[in-house]
């Protein structure tokens, strides 16, 4: 290979082959720039022998003959490239560009790197599952649609016209199964399908990590996930993040961080004013029913208050103040409990204790990564727990899950049919840097418990039976006790190759519009072919 000739081997006779990187032609001699994807050799060209020597360009497939230092006394041009779109080594290369001729871009060190991370990471998470004794089940990806969680992609079936499959939006409920089926332990690196707007952490189709086992209490399920994690990092050559990793309540973690997946990285965590400025001279602070406030390490100039507080009123805030502004409202006794000191901002919203957290959190989480705060170097991984059973739907008002139906409550919540806002679950979440990799739960196996969260849910008998007869079915035929976790792999080697987005670590991912530059993907369809499969279209199909 290019990469692997050193001094050593001078003198030596070598075959190498590979793309060209550049040429320099000197007439009497060309310099050819030999690379593969472990290296470049510098190829000396007498054209007097090989008079191919002139005609190569850049990207052309050549075979080299020669000793080392490489003289070539034979050059072969193995394959011939037309004039390229784009150069492997220019900058700000449109993206579309860059994924319609994939296989170009894919040359570059940027690519070649990306791939081997997630190969290296991947097979470093399939020896961990090996070892730990997790088989390897293989789950259908056309399976029956239900209308909870996102949207499905649907697959008409041609022997059953008018009837559709979906494709998994994971292997939940087939996971659940083989360990009623006494395979208590499962994982697969899982294709999952879900039809949302493309964004930089999202792709109609995506991987994870998915697992599953029996007869476990949660922290047997968050001690694998751990050991999958630090076997990446160390198999990619990177420092690996010491466990156990953190851990910390959905409730801390709202109201320090005003989010379920804080970054860690930096502090800025959030205060509670409510209780002194109860008696407020100050009627917006007195009034509200709740007030917080996170302390910023420098000050802001106007125009600088107020793009935070258009930020404040993007995340709901009726508005954003600053200890400066009020504080001639204030009493001694509250400017003493804030204890700001000088050269920092004290920023306070007062509103519902839902909107408050949302707000300073997401002022948090934009002022952590503007001012900086966040480039530490450090990697913090850590969990979050003991999450709500149940959240109203903000459109229907009813109740629904927090994760999925099928998350078992936490000890001590099980009469949640009675109040289900205050019961609490056995959902935990993997937070890396402010990104959640993945969610878990230890999941009900109780057939009966299975019935009363659906009924919180507002579904009757009938509709229980007709969605989910079958997982009660078998939750009723000997179910263990387990639990389990999916892990985003995209995203987690994206965060591993150091890349803001997963279409960097992905061979052939799709753009925003949800197309495919590629192949020209997704096109319309003969009417014919759709008949087959007993279905019309009622839109044409746009021209872009
Ligand atoms: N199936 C869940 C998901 O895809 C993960 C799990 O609970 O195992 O988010």
């Amino acid at each position: 290979m290019c990469g692997e000739l050193g001094a050593s081997a001078v003198g030596r006779r070598v075959t190498l082959a590979g793309w060209a990187n550049a040429r320099r032609d000197h007439g009497g001699l060309v310099f050819i720039d030999l690379r593969d994807h472990t290296g470049i050799v510098q190829l000396v060209v007498r054209p007097e022998h090989d008079p191919a020597a002139h005609g190569v360009r850049n990207e052309f497939v050549l075979q080299a003959e020669g000793e080392v230092e490489i003289q070539v006394d034979s050059l072969r041009i193995v394959s011939r490239s037309t004039p390229l779109p784009f150069q492997l080594d220019e900058e700000g290369v449109d993206e579309a560009l860059r994924i319609k001729y994939r296989w170009l871009d894919m040359r570059t060190g940027r690519m070649q790197r990306n791939l081997r991370i997630s190969h290296v990471a991947i097979a470093a998470i399939r020896r961990t599952m090996e070892d730990l004794g997790f088989l390897d089940i293989w789950t259908p990806s056309m399976t029956k649609g239900t209308p909870e969680g996102a949207r499905d992609f649907l697959v008409p079936v041609r022997l059953q016209p008018g009837k559709f499959y979906a494709l998994a939006q994971s292997p939940q409920l087939f996971k659940q199964l083989c360990m009623v089926g006494g395979l208590d332990r499962y994982y697969q690196i899982a294709t999952c399908w879900r039809d949302e707007d493309l964004r930089a952490d999202r792709q109609f189709e995506f991987r994870q990590l998915d697992l599953e086992m029996s007869f476990v209490e949660r922290d047997d399920v968050l001690d694998v996930l751990e050991r999958c994690v630090v076997a990446s990092f160390e198999a990619v050559g990177r420092e690996a993040p010491a466990r156990p990793f953190r851990r910390m309540s959905y409730a801390d973690a709202i109201a320090r961080y005003g989010t379920d997946k804080p970054d860690l990285r930096f502090g800025l965590e959030i205060e509670d004013a409510t209780e002194v400025t109860r008696g407020s001279a100050f009627g917006v602070f007195a009034n509200a029913p709740c007030v917080r406030y996170i302390v910023v390490p420098r000050t802001f100039s106007r125009s600088e208050h107020a793009r935070l507080e258009e930020i404040a009123k993007e995340w709901g805030a009726k508005g954003l103040a600053q200890l400066g502004q009020i504080s001639k409202f204030l009493s001694e006794r509250e400017l003493a409990s804030f204890g700001v000191e000088d050269g920092s901002t004290a920023l306070f919203v007062a509103d519902e204790e839902p909107l408050v957290a949302r707000v300073l959190g997401g002022l948090r989480t934009h002022l952590g990564r503007e001012l900086g705060l966040a480039e530490t170097g450090e990697e913090i991984f850590h969990w979050v727990l003991d999450f709500p059973l149940f959240e109203r739907d903000e459109d229907t008002g009813r109740w629904t899950f927090l994760h999925h139906p099928f998350t078992a409550p936490m000890p001590g919540s099980e009469g949640f049919e009675a109040d289900p806002g205050s019961a609490l679950s056995q959902h935990y979440d993997l937070i890396w840097n402010g990104w959640e990799l993945g969610s878990g739960s230890i999941r009900i196996h109780d057939a009966a418990m299975q019935e009363a969260i659906f009924r919180v849910m507002g579904m009757g008998e009938e509709e229980q039976r007709a969605k989910f007869g079958f997982l009660l079915d078998a939750l009723k035929m000997g179910a263990p006790p387990h639990g389990g976790f999916a892990m985003g792999i995209d995203r987690f080697v994206a965060l591993m190759a150091r890349e803001p987005d997963i279409r960097q670590v992905i061979a052939f991912p799709k753009v925003a519009s949800g197309a495919d530059p590629l192949t020209g993907g997704p096109t319309p369809m003969p009417a014919s072919v759709l008949r087959e499969l007993g279905i019309a279209s009622i839109v044409e199909p746009s021209e872009k």
